[in-house]
């Protein structure tokens, strides 16, 4: 099972790359070289908001992820001409606002707003990963929205539904038009998130008219439509389904992007001071100092579980013996989900007697089974409301274990054994993922918010591990020390991985090895991975490079500060930043 993270900001970077054409004009006014500096901040100010509104009118499923719903009833078609246009159109706005005369946050919502339309053009025009990747074509999440979000009453959603519904032939005929020589991978992926979209839109829907006071005539245009919808993604399934043969004989592109296009990838994404070979080495020398920990923490447990055997030989047996002896320790298959549930209250508690952070009490998690459509990326993630809506229910969707092949099941649940499922709400849940979206959702800065980086935030749910064991989680137990060093190794892996699978050609059998042989893996967790390395490009990165850039501020705060450093003063001034990238958040915290 991997862990990832679906939530508005994830969201946004892909609903990003659908803003279409007509965005409203907003001329701002030049701005003399003497304008003071608060008069630069508040035309500045005004633009942000101008370009905020253009973003989300032009990708209504992005309005929908940050909560605001007036264009519920939009279904956006991908148009890479009209996003080059619009980013060209804004980034010409944008020089309008020099750096110079702006406060400190403006100047990273400048660089943000930057990078953004930068990232957006070059996506477009050369990345055009809408042409490979059949899965990038995928209705599903905003129907899903408007079905559990009950911002409106129901009969107001079923109308955005209806009309929604309408544009979804048209939707699935532009996604027919635009693809250009996919890969097997994603083609792959597209058919199995697709028969997710049919799923959503036959039962739900019915379920959710059957609730409905609407007049019979709606519900029927209602039924036609859906039933029209099925259709239309059926037949995107069939033309998936019959390239599949040509696919599997040399007709396919490569999922692997090269180091041409990783390397700007990277610099969209990530955002960070390191170049990708950088980050690279660095994850390989931090592989190699948790083997030698692992090590003494194996030769100081062995007598407890082996008291009969003597140690072996070499460094990597005694560990992944040891290694295999704790993951006997797992909850049953039926009890997954409901013991996640019941792990997050004790988080919370144990968050709040040590003053790491300040919890918002008011704030929903609520844990359920991942819905079908998006199943099959991430076993574990959160869905967070948004700037827009913040009381919003948050979901931490896991995906169930039950309906798995037995041997599968047990697979995962030893990965997630007694200490790394643990582990793992404290990634998700609190005090990480969902509790730094808490906060970036009252960040001041909505552009924080919106264009959030994705190293900040999952290197805040690395470092939110980290730090939980510093307080004592788990009692300082030289196991639960292991079981944290092999994940923290599965961090450094994923950068590895990346970087190998898509500037080195590492092969499934070298992946395989270093997941298995040198992290420790789990079959079932090393196969996702795998499977994960090929769809995904970057993202596995993001984890390490974030984590190590958090940590290395904290430590550096600290040795500054001395006497004066407050860990819980420290935790909730870098989440007040919002998911601005750790650069900019390091330049604000060191001034
Ligand atoms: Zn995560
Ligand atoms: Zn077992």
């Amino acid at each position: 099972m991997k862990h990832d993270i679906r939530h508005s900001v994830a969201a946004a970077l892909i609903a990003s790359l659908f803003a279409a054409a007509q965005a409203p004009t907003a001329d701002a006014a030049p701005i003399p070289t003497t304008t003071p500096i608060s008069r630069a901040d508040a035309s500045f100010d005004a633009f942000k908001q101008s370009l905020v509104e253009a973003m989300l009118a032009q990708n209504p499923d992005w309005a929908l992820q940050v909560g605001q719903y007036q264009h519920a009833p939009r279904l956006a078609i991908p148009d890479a001409t009209a996003d080059i246009a619009f980013a060209q159109k804004w980034l010409g706005q944008l020089a309008r606002h020099p750096v110079g005369q702006l406060s400190e946050s403006n100047r990273v919502d400048r660089a943000l707003i930057d990078n953004h339309l930068r990232g957006l053009q070059w996506y477009r025009s050369q990345f055009r990963n809408h042409e490979w990747d059949p899965s990038e074509w995928n209705v599903g999440e905003g129907f899903s929205l408007l079905l559990t979000r009950d911002y409106a009453p129901l009969d107001a959603r079923l109308m955005a539904i209806s009309a929604r519904l309408a544009q979804v032939p048209a939707y699935y005929a532009a996604a027919q038009r635009s693809l250009r020589r996919p890969t097997l991978e994603h083609t792959r992926l597209a058919i199995g998130q697709s028969n997710g979209v049919l799923a959503l839109l036959g039962e739900p829907i019915e379920s959710a008219l059957g609730q409905s006071s609407l007049p019979d005539e709606h519900k029927a245009t209602i039924r036609a439509r859906a039933s029209a919808a099925r259709q239309a993604v059926h037949a995107w399934i069939a033309q998936l389904e019959a390239s599949l043969p040509q696919l599997e004989n040399g007709g396919a592109r490569s999922f692997r992007i090269g180091p041409a296009l990783y390397a700007r990838k990277f610099a969209y994404d990530i955002q960070t001071d390191l170049t990708p070979t950088q980050l690279y080495r660095a994850a390989l020398a931090e592989k190699d100092r948790l083997h030698a920990k692992m090590d003494t923490l194996a030769a100081q447990l062995w007598p407890k579980y082996f008291p009969e055997q003597p140690l072996p030989a070499e460094r990597l047996d005694r560990i992944r013996h040891l290694i295999e002896k704790l993951s006997d320790q797992h909850v049953a298959a039926a009890d997954f989900v409901s013991e996640v549930k019941r792990q997050i209250p004790q988080l919370e508690a144990w968050v709040r007697d040590k003053d790491l952070l300040t919890l918002d009490a008011d704030k929903p998690l609520r844990v359920r089974e991942t819905p079908l459509h998006k199943r099959g990326v991430a076993g574990a993630s959160i869905d967070a409301p948004g700037p827009f809506d913040p009381a919003a229910t948050t979901w931490y969707n896991v995906d169930p274990l039950d309906e798995k092949p037995a041997a599968e099941q047990e697979s995962t649940l030893r990965e997630y054994n007694h200490w790394m499922l643990q582990i793992l709400n404290i990634h998700e849940a609190v005090p990480g993922h969902y509790t730094q979206l808490v906060y970036a959702n009252r960040s001041p800065s909505v552009i924080k918010s919106l264009l959030g980086n994705g190293a900040m935030i999952e290197g805040w749910a690395v470092y939110a591990e980290r730090m939980m064991l510093e307080s004592g989680w788990g009692g300082g137990a030289p196991e639960m020390e292991l079981i944290y060093a092999k994940w923290a190794l599965r961090v450094a892996c994923n950068t590895i991985l990346d970087y190998g699978v898509h500037n080195l050609g590492m092969s499934e059998a070298q992946a395989m090895q270093l997941l298995r042989d040198e992290a420790f893996q789990q079959e079932a967790e090393a196969n996702e991975k795998w499977q994960r390395a090929q769809l995904s490009q970057v993202q596995l990165s993001s984890y390490y490079s974030g984590f190590a850039s958090i940590y290395r501020l904290r430590e550096d705060l600290r040795t500054r500060d001395g006497e004066r450093f407050s860990l819980k003063a420290f935790h909730e001034r870098f989440l007040g930043y919002g998911s601005a990238p750790v650069k900019y958040i390091r330049q604000m915290m060191l001034r």
